[in-house]
């Protein structure tokens, strides 16, 4: 089987200019990502960001994606449209994407869903559990029952994002929330998986259950060959037509 081609977007800001983000991430979100995704065999990847000509995701670059992590905070609006459609149209035409915690508020993660995926949030060091409710999903394979973060940022429900095709990740916090944490949903031939955790100060992205759901994840929403073959528009009768 070949590799499985993978491009991590980062909008890469709050590393330039938050010291504290940059202590955490000191070559940004999407190269800690792509450092720790190098060590499988089976996947290819590469990245991309906001301040890149074509905001980094130019055709020939999407056309040479499978599966496109996508993590966005403080510039969601400088994402150029004709990429959010080009993007669209890759995510119907079969391409994955995962978008990562705030991300939820992108162009591209709204249009997707159709809503206003607002939801509630705090700043304060909360734990979370993430609770794997799916145990036999393959976005859960290798995960124990539940595992904790020490210091996250809260995201509470209600989270305004139509119910997801299937539920595998619920988070609870310290201060009492729960939240729908990993949300798969199917768009066109294309696989969607919603993961909410990496707040850019905290050092999520290097922590090993998380990596390993991120792992599943790309292989969860990779293009099939079955998807790719499905055809639209007039047909001739599989039997005779009287
Ligand atoms: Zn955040």
């Amino acid at each position: 089987m070949s590799d499985i081609r993978v491009t991590i977007w980062n909008e890469f800001r709050h590393e330039k200019s938050h010291e504290e983000v940059r202590k955490v991430y000191p070559e940004g979100i999407h190269e800690a990502l792509a450092q720790a995704l190098r060590q499988h065999d089976d996947l290819s990847v590469r990245t991309a960001w906001l301040d890149q000509p074509e905001n980094g995701l130019t055709a020939e670059v999407l056309s040479d994606t499978d599966v496109l992590l996508w993590w966005g905070h403080m510039a969601h609006q400088e994402v150029a449209d004709e990429v959010v459609d080009r993007v669209h149209q890759a995510v119907l035409n079969g391409m994955g994407l995962i978008p990562l915690h705030s991300a939820h508020y992108s162009k591209i993660f709204r249009r997707l869903m159709g809503t206003s995926c607002s939801l509630n949030w705090r700043e304060a060091d909360d734990k979370e559990r993430l609770w794997v409710i799916a145990p036999s999903h393959p976005l859960a394979a290798g995960l124990p029952p539940y595992f904790e973060l020490p210091a996250e940022e809260m995201y509470g429900e209600f989270f305004d994002i139509p119910a997801p095709d299937e539920l595998v990740l619920v988070s609870w916090f310290t201060g009492g929330e729960v939240f729908r944490s990993g949300c798969c949903y199917n768009r066109g031939h294309g696989r969607i998986f919603y993961f909410r955790p990496g707040h850019e100060t905290y050092p999520t992205y290097y922590d090993a259950n998380v990596l390993r759901i991120l792992t599943n994840a790309i292989h969860w929403c990779a293009p099939t060959p079955e998807a790719a073959a499905r055809k639209f528009g007039n047909t001739p009768p599989v039997e005779d037509v009287k």
